[in-house]
């Protein structure tokens, strides 16, 4: 791995077009059985495989066994039932239907653990597998059971914690909880969201990263980011609380957004993940781009504290699309690697 500029993907990368239907969210599996399986894991190869060609340094799983990052946790434990839909409003953004919590939750099987085993079996590479985090989980859900946001959260703590140690010991190096919540539900952040995400990563000796962002490329998002004015300034809330925290990493995204990036001294000694790949855009950046977002960065993060990554995970793009923005992700930081360590000489 590079031990400047590593590059890696915040998670999700299209699925084939044989596998589910492409450029859609939650699109159904075209196979099921064992077939549904073979075809995951396949999908999951072929991921891996072009991260590495492409130069991405940590590979990811590309998301390609979950039909979406939140739900498909959600759906492998006990105490929430997927019969029993109610419709809320998530992140304060869209309506959706979602399952009901109705008695205690718990994790009786490992849920990504046979495949974390798999994507360690494809690469030499560091490898990266994301979560969802707590607050996350428990804002697309209908709480009938412990009518508390808080206790919930902290229960689906404990379970990511289960998780994330069988993860390690399958031997992913990087583990990544994905709280887009954490730019939203400012109070809860404060209250108890950072504290329930340190438990869901406590005692791990992998890696740990939180990536919060302004969500998928899809319309509701891209509504919501046009009421957010010339600044979005929604970092200030939790990168302090960040920063005292016990996460290693704090992944956001940066490219064409309004996040201004002196945003990013507010977790100065922490690693920063930064975006410099739009996923809400199927124009490819250029090499030159990904360097100068990079570049603008380094203002506010020691070099040595810099990952170069996309703005949130690349699912509803066009697969060649999102191919294109892996070699741009890893062109770019090599145009700056190259830029630094001659300037070091
Ligand atoms: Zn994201």
């Amino acid at each position: 791995m590079h031990t400047l500029l590593p590059t890696s993907i915040v998670g999700s990368l299209p699925k084939p077009s044989w596998l589910s239907q492409p450029e859609t969210l939650w699109s159904p599996w075209k196979l099921d059985g064992d077939a549904l399986t073979e075809g995951t894991r396949d999908a999951l190869r072929i991921a891996a495989h072009e991260q590495s060609r492409r130069g991405i340094d940590v590979i990811s799983d590309g998301e390609q066994t979950r039909q979406h990052f939140v739900t498909t946790f959600i759906e492998h434990l006990s105490g929430v039932d997927f019969e029993n839909r109610e419709t809320v409003r998530i992140r304060n953004r869209y309506d959706a239907s979602v399952p009901t919590v109705v008695g205690t939750v718990s994790r009786e099987h490992p849920v990504f653990v046979a495949d974390a085993q798999f994507l360690r079996q494809q690469t030499d590479q560091p490898i990266k597998w994301a979560l969802p985090g707590p607050m996350t989980m428990i804002d697309t859900l209908s709480d009938q059971h412990y009518k508390s946001r808080e206790k919930l959260a902290f229960e689906f703590a404990r379970i990511l914690n289960q998780e994330a140690k069988e993860l390690e010991a399958a031997g992913v190096d990087v583990i990544q909880f994905d709280e887009p919540a954490f730019n939203v539900f400012f109070d809860d952040v404060k209250d108890w969201g950072v504290a329930a995400l340190e438990r869901a990563a406590e005692g791990l000796r992998a890696e740990t990263v939180v990536h919060i962002c302004y969500g998928y490329g899809i319309k509701a998002n891209t509504d919501w980011k046009a009421t957010l004015g010339s600044q979005w300034r929604q970092y200030e809330q939790s990168f302090p609380l960040l920063q005292r925290s016990s996460i290693d990493t704090i992944s956001l995204e940066s490219q064409n957004s309004h996040v201004p990036m002196d945003l990013i001294e507010l977790i100065r000694g922490k690693k920063v993940m930064l975006g410099a790949i739009d996923v809400a855009s199927d124009v490819v950046e250029t090499p030159q781009q990904v360097a100068d977002t990079l570049r603008r960065a380094l203002e506010f993060v020691d070099a040595d504290k810099l990952v170069a990554s996309t703005n949130c995970g690349m699912a509803p793009l066009r697969r060649d699309v999102a191919l294109g923005k892996l070699s741009a992700l890893s062109a770019g930081a090599a145009l700056l690697r190259d830029e630094l360590s001659s300037a070091a000489c």
